[in-house]
């Protein structure tokens, strides 16, 4: 940076810092700044909203109030807890990570960026984020806000890939933190970006940092960071619901490959050749060594997962004979459930939204009940 701007350094902290007194947000884990509590919000927040994060967080926090009471807990209760906020290997390395604390550190965090850098699914923003909040260690750290608000207040146009502007952002990161206040300042960028320099709104006249930013006399206050965007593809499954009685089949997903470990209604994708009715039958023989026939069409959902987009198909099924045992062939383990009880296991979201319908819960058109009221 020139060292002109240089100069503005100790007034763009100080403004910060000041508004972060006035403006921030009670959130629960800046009451205590507990390592632990730190850590688990970090990673609850990365790629999801503070309002979405907030009922996870206050029902870990009931159900794990501490590491060790993760690294004991099976991963089944973890995955069950964490379900809804999607991308799951984050909640299996919260698991792996609460056990290498409790065996290699007594349970607490250790207190070197290098150590916790190492920890499975910290990387380097996780890492001086909990460096930097949770022991007020002069780390900096940059989040997609960070970026934003550096972006807007430099100027930094649009001529650099994402990776070069990157080294930019925590550079200036770096440069800016005034020492010995990491902990508030790094919040202070992020809640900024947040609730003040928005993506497509950003509030100038409420913001500490109007007198300091390029972009407003550039006239360049709505540019955004550049950034790597990945293709996201849709697919199309069916699934059955075969019900004995009251009871409705599920089967849990191998541990490795996609979705380890969740359960799911059985089927699979469809091919370019079949109907979603054909694609169902198939899945059932060659998954289940089961013949099914299909009944209804229960509903058709669609959601999108971090690198994908589903659009399942739902039917109601039945045995075309009876006695027929199921043999699996691609889960690991199979149970009969009634509808109530389905709330006790971790499923995708696909599937999950599926079962909101069949209890009730959510419109088939994908509305949900209690929003009515
Ligand atoms: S003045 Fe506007 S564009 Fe600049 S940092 Fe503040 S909110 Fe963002």
């Amino acid at each position: 940076m020139p060292n002109d701007l240089k100069k503005t350094y100790p007034r763009i902290r100080e403004s910060m810092l000041r508004w972060f007194r006035d403006n921030r947000r009670d959130l629960p884990w800046r009451r205590s700044y507990d390592p632990y509590r730190v850590w688990i919000s970090e990673i609850m927040l990365q790629q999801t909203r503070v309002q979405t994060v907030l009922p996870y967080y206050e029902r870990w926090m009931e159900r794990f109030p501490h590491v060790r009471s993760v690294a004991l807990a099976p991963e089944e209760d973890l995955l069950r807890c964490w379900e809804g906020l999607g991308y799951y290997s984050r909640a299996r390395n919260v698991h792996r990570t609460s056990k290498i604390l409790v065996e290699a550190y007594g349970g607490e965090f250790p207190r070197d960026y290098d150590s916790v850098r190492r920890l499975p699914g910290i990387g380097a923003y996780t890492a001086g984020a909990l460096m930097s909040i949770a022991f007020n260690e002069d780390f900096p750290v940059v989040d997609g806000n960070v970026k934003r608000v550096f972006h807007r207040v430099f100027n930094l146009g649009n001529g650099r890939g994402a990776h070069e502007s990157d080294r930019t952002y925590w550079a200036l990161a770096a440069e800016l933190l005034p020492r010995g206040q990491a902990r508030d300042f790094n919040q202070a960028l992020m809640e900024l970006g947040a609730l003040v320099c928005l993506p497509s709104n950003p509030s100038c006249p409420r913001c500490p940092l109007e007198g300091f930013c390029a972009s407003l006399g550039a006239g360049a206050v709505h540019e955004k960071p550049p950034r790597t965007r990945k293709k996201t593809s849709a697919i199309e499954v069916s699934v059955g619901l075969l019900f004995r009685g009251e009871e409705v089949f599920i089967q849990k997903r191998p541990p490795e490959g996609l979705m380890p470990n969740l359960w799911e209604f059985p089927g699979g994708k469809i091919r370019d050749d079949e109907t979603p009715e054909e694609a169902l039958v198939r899945e059932f023989r060659e998954e289940l060594n089961l013949g099914v026939r299909c009944l209804d069409p229960v509903a058709v959902i669609r959601h999108a997962y971090t690198s994908f987009r589903v659009i399942l198909h739902a039917y109601r099924c039945a045995l075309r004979e009876g006695g027929q045992e199921p043999v699996l062939r691609a889960a690991v383990e199979a149970r009969w459930v009634g509808l109530p009880q389905l709330d006790d296991y971790a499923f995708p979201a696909a599937n999950r939204k599926l079962i909101e319908i069949l209890v009730g819960r959510r419109h088939p058109d994908g509305r949900s009940r209690g929003k009515e009221a």
